[in-house]
């Protein structure tokens, strides 16, 4: 038996990939007690998922991993696609300015790995850390908890399990949790990380071939290159450096670039599928154990990202007593955001294939996650607002602000919602009284009287969030507005925190 585990926890988190990962991270912060566990015997070597998008990165700030990211990644390079006839078309890689609102207006490119490095090191200053070498090999629900069995022959019981897996999960499957959707066998792409020569660094490159696209783009912080080569029908599979090195000196008609070393690779079948449920019982799914597509779009591991963040909060919030009914919130928040991302990526493939790549980076795919929100939820509380659409809504991602004054000092909002808390913003005149808000356990309340202790000193908060004085805006610790009263305050915000806690106001 493994000296690592203890046979009980509240969290039991299987795979550490990036969204396992997240997941952990937000969970130690809230001081809960998880275990997270992977099969592999240690981190994932490939490129994989390279494009972070806006909305992930305003994450990976919240979760304190933002600058190693930074550090590591660097914005999409300009594309330059080459077609049959050798004409070249030039796509601009520079990326958009930040606003007030909205400090990461584009993708970064960083390999998948170093997201993972990240994160697990934020995970060990916050005193957690992986257990690899182990294997989720079965499990078991009950009324309280769910007992897995693992391959070094250990069992783990947890109040809940989050199936952090990946697209083969074995959690899915072991909770009967249907993966509905497609396997599409003709659809095949080689995917692998190469060193090579001949190549300049500044630029990601594509040829178009005659039934598919050879590219070419510099990893940020490596010496790699990611290569995709789309393979038309009979089109030769094999993950050998041969076979790669002709696709791309067939595709890219020139003799002068050398693969010298693949450092990692893997054959990648179209397969658009998601779940009909991301829960069964104790048992949860997220990231590409929810939804699998195809990469195009640059979606599947921001995607599982966002997935860990909505389910952490509400996790955290459980255990530490809040009403069980916000689970299924989850489901309700994040099954119509795969779906929708489902149905993106696969537009964008059909565009990609039809044009042999010429299309694959179009620079108006609407592909940074920035709109994504959750005005439906049950979650979204607008109770005074209920038919005006202008303005910020419940449900909304909450903008930033820069050009805040807190205490003297210079601040952005971003700094203040950082961390597991709810935060309070109070617009205007304080126009009612904080003193009779309840108390839960499991609640963290910050209030941000706007006028006295924190001074919007450039306006860009009123101006983000236009409400009027008096308002109030509840933000929720993933940095969704959870609810926007503008009169009678008081009585909303208790009315919805009781309904977090499962009371009666
Ligand atoms: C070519 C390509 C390009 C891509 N580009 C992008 C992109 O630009 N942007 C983007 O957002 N996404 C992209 N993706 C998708 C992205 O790679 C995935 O969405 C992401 O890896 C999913 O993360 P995850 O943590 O959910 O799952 P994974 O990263 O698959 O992690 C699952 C983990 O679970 C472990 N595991 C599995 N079974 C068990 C078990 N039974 N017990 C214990 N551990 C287990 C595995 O070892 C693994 O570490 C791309 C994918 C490919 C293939």
């Amino acid at each position: 038996m493994s000296e690592h585990l203890s046979t009980t926890t509240d969290v039991l988190i299987v795979g550490a990939g990036p969204t396992g990962l997240t997941l952990a991270c937000a969970l130690a912060r809230s001081g809960i007690d998880f275990k997270i566990i992977d099969q592999a015997a240690g981190p994932h070597p490939g490129s994989r998922g390279k494009s972070i998008q806006p909305r992930t990165l305003e994450v990976l700030d919240d979760l304190g991993v933002i600058d190693a990211i930074l550090e590591h990644g660097e914005p999409a390079r300009p594309v330059l696609f080459t077609d049959m006839q050798g004409h070249e078309i030039q796509r601009t890689g520079a990326p958009g300015a930040s606003t007030p609102a909205t400090p990461y207006p584009s993708s970064v490119v960083t390999p998948e790995w170093r997201v993972e490095e990240a994160l697990r090191s934020r995970l060990e200053a916050l005193g957690g850390s992986v257990i690899f070498n182990v294997e989720l090999s079965e499990l078991t629900q009950l009324e309280t908890h769910v007992t897995a069995t693992t391959s070094t022959g250990e069992t783990i019981t947890a109040r809940w399990l989050v199936g952090c897996d990946g697209g083969h999960s074995t959690v899915r499957k072991q909770s009967g949790i249907t993966f509905l959707g497609e396997t599409l066998e003709e659809v095949r792409m080689i995917v692998a990380d190469v060193q090579a020569t001949g190549l300049d660094r500044e630029t990601w490159r594509i040829w178009e071939g005659e039934h598919g696209f050879v590219a070419l783009c510099p990893l940020a912080s490596t010496e790699d290159f990611s290569l995709q080569i789309l393979l038309g029908a009979g089109a030769n599979p094999e993950l050998s450096l041969e076979n790669m090195q002709a696709a791309v000196t067939q595709q890219s008609r020139r003799s002068d670039i050398i693969l010298n070393k693949i450092t990692w690779s893997s054959l990648w079948r179209a397969n658009v599928r998601m779940v009909e449920s991301y829960r069964s019982g104790r048992v949860f799914v997220a990231g590409d154990a929810a939804h699998i597509h195809s990469p195009a779009g640059g979606q599947g591991m921001n995607t599982g990202i966002q997935d860990a963040q909505n389910l952490a909060w509400k996790l955290a919030a459980v255990i530490k007593g809040a009403s069980l009914a916000l689970l299924n919130t989850y489901q309700e928040e994040r099954l119509p955001v795969a779906a929708g991302v489902l149905a993106l990526s696969s537009k964008l493939m059909e565009k990609t294939l039809a044009s042999h790549g010429s299309a694959m980076f179009g620079r108006d795919w609407k592909t940074n996650q920035l709109g994504l929100g959750y005005r439906d939820s049950s979650l979204s509380a607008s109770p005074d607002n209920k038919h005006d659409d202008r303005g910020i809504q419940a449900g909304d991602r909450a903008p930033d602000a820069t050009g805040l004054i807190v205490e003297g000092k210079k601040s952005r909002l971003f700094d203040l919602l950082r961390g597991e808390h709810f935060t309070i913003l109070c617009f205007g005149k304080p126009g009612m009284s904080m003193d009779n808000l309840p108390v839960y356990p499991w609640l963290q309340l910050r209030t941000v009287q706007l006028g006295s202790e924190v001074v919007d000193g450039s306006g860009h908060l009123a101006n983000a969030y236009g409400l009027p004085d008096g308002a109030v805006a509840l933000i929720r610790p993933d940095g969704y507005i959870g609810l926007v009263a503008r009169s009678d305050c008081q009585a909303a915000l208790v009315d919805y925190l009781a309904q977090l806690a499962g009371r009666e106001a």
